[in-house]
């Protein structure tokens, strides 16, 4: 379950594979909508911005 390194197809939610409304703020809408996806979504977010983070210090 690899899916999520790496968002390919923005047109879908990466964790069910549902299509979206529409790219981007179709899937804010989805998650608002299945808080499955948005629990899996908010770690996937925490693990990205993790890395991030350290850089924006200051
Ligand atoms: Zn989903």
């Amino acid at each position: 379950m690899a899916a999520t390194d790496s968002w390919h197809d923005p047109e879908r939610c990466p964790f069910c594979g549902e299509a979206l409304a529409s790219p981007g703020a179709g899937f804010v809408d989805h998650t608002a909508e299945n808080p499955d996806c948005e629990a899996k979504f908010e770690t996937w977010r925490d693990r990205i911005g993790g890395d991030v983070r350290g850089g924006w210090s200051g």
